[in-house]
């Protein structure tokens, strides 16, 4: 056993002594010192030994394996210090060589159908419209013919900035000096369209899409911060037919193909009469999670515009009229692309960011 353990090790440490990359190195490891390396075999042997041999037998294999390992530790090291200074040297340095790319962005999911709308929407003659996210109450409710007691104002609604002033005294008070409104964090982009009506008058197309803001206990479909886009027409003679080729418009543009749809009576404020609009289920014929089974999912309100909003922004409902629709940006983004948790959209989280290059 004493010849062989000498055999291997002079065999071990020649091939240390030549090797020239570290490759070689970790061979040598393996073979002479791994878990079924040849040493490693003999020094399981011991036990076959009689026993007064043993201890002086293991004593050399010991000695031998530590022997190796300093060998290939230092023969590791020379390569090292060799690889570094040819380095430095400028040797096998080619700067010609192309870089590592650098990581490329991308746009985020709602921005990317945010830009598809847009460019739809742009394509029919509509103007596309921004507008502050923090806004006078008057123009989140008043213009949009909210009355004063609707539960959208209530405090667990509607995030606000600043109160109303409560009393009569104080409104008055407030008054003078401008600060009668309330303000909030507009919670539809409905206030978009207010301000481009008043600005630009009739005849108008516009979309808006933006960040609302609501107080929402936040599951699966309820976030504080979310994505509308919603469009508004004022023209004369504008009627429910002009809206339904809108709507089937935008709903072919998103989905890239024509969608059945329906509509429904619904009832909102700032439109008479008001919709929804359900659409044929894009992703089953027999009804699957998306839509609840039942092949119909509720995408658009819209409606016509209520006489009061033009007459809030200084338009004749005698001579105009016009329609308005809405349609939730974040639940379309969820729907093209199949998230099932609306938490993601605003996480920043890069994990669900990185699935969706542009
Ligand atoms: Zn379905």
């Amino acid at each position: 056993m004493r010849e062989r353990l000498e055999e291997l090790r002079r065999e071990a440490l020649a091939i240390v002594a030549e090797a020239g990359e570290e490759a070689r190195l970790r061979e040598v490891e393996v073979r002479f010192l791994g878990r079924n390396g040849e040493i490693t075999g003999l020094l399981r042997q011991l036990g076959s030994l009689p026993a007064d041999q043993r201890p002086a037998a293991g004593r050399e294999a010991n000695l031998v394996k530590a022997a190796l390992q300093e060998a290939l530790d230092q023969r590791r090291d020379q390569l090292q210090q060799a690889s570094l200074a040819r380095e430095l040297r400028g040797e096998g340095f080619d700067p010609t060589l192309p870089g590592p790319p650098p990581p490329a962005g991308a746009l985020h999911p709602l921005s990317q159908v945010q830009r598809r709308l847009e460019d739809l929407f742009s394509s029919m003659g509509f103007l596309v419209a921004d507008g502050p996210e923090v806004e006078w109450e008057s123009y989140n409710f008043d213009a949009l013919n909210i009355p004063p007691d609707h539960p959208a104002r209530e405090a667990q609604d509607t995030i606000f900035v600043r109160a109303p002033q409560a009393t009569a005294e104080a409104s008055a008070a407030a008054e003078s000096d401008g600060k009668a409104d309330g303000v909030v964090l507009r919670s539809h982009t409905s206030t978009v369209q207010i301000r481009a009506l008043k600005k630009h008058g009739p005849p108008l197309r516009v979309v808006a899409p933006g960040r609302v803001f609501r107080q929402e206990a936040q599951d699966a479909t309820h976030e504080h911060t979310f994505h509308q886009m919603e469009g508004l027409v004022v023209d004369r003679g504008v009627g429910v037919a002009h809206m339904l080729h809108a709507m089937n418009s935008l709903l072919e543009g998103l989905f890239g193909r024509k969608l059945e749809t329906r509509l429904r009576p619904g009832f909102f404020p700032f439109v008479e009469p008001g919709f929804e609009l359900d659409a044929r289920c894009p992703f089953c014929d027999s009804g699957c999670r998306v839509c609840k089974g039942s092949t119909w999912i509720e995408l658009m309100p819209g409606g016509l515009v209520h006489p009061n909003v033009l007459e809030a922004c200084d338009v004749d409902p005698e001579v105009y009229s016009g329609y308005a629709f809405g349609l939730g940006l974040s639940r379309v983004v969820m729907l093209s692309y199949g998230i099932d948790d609306i938490r993601w959209l605003l996480s920043g989280d890069l994990r669900f960011l990185r699935q969706f290059p542009s």
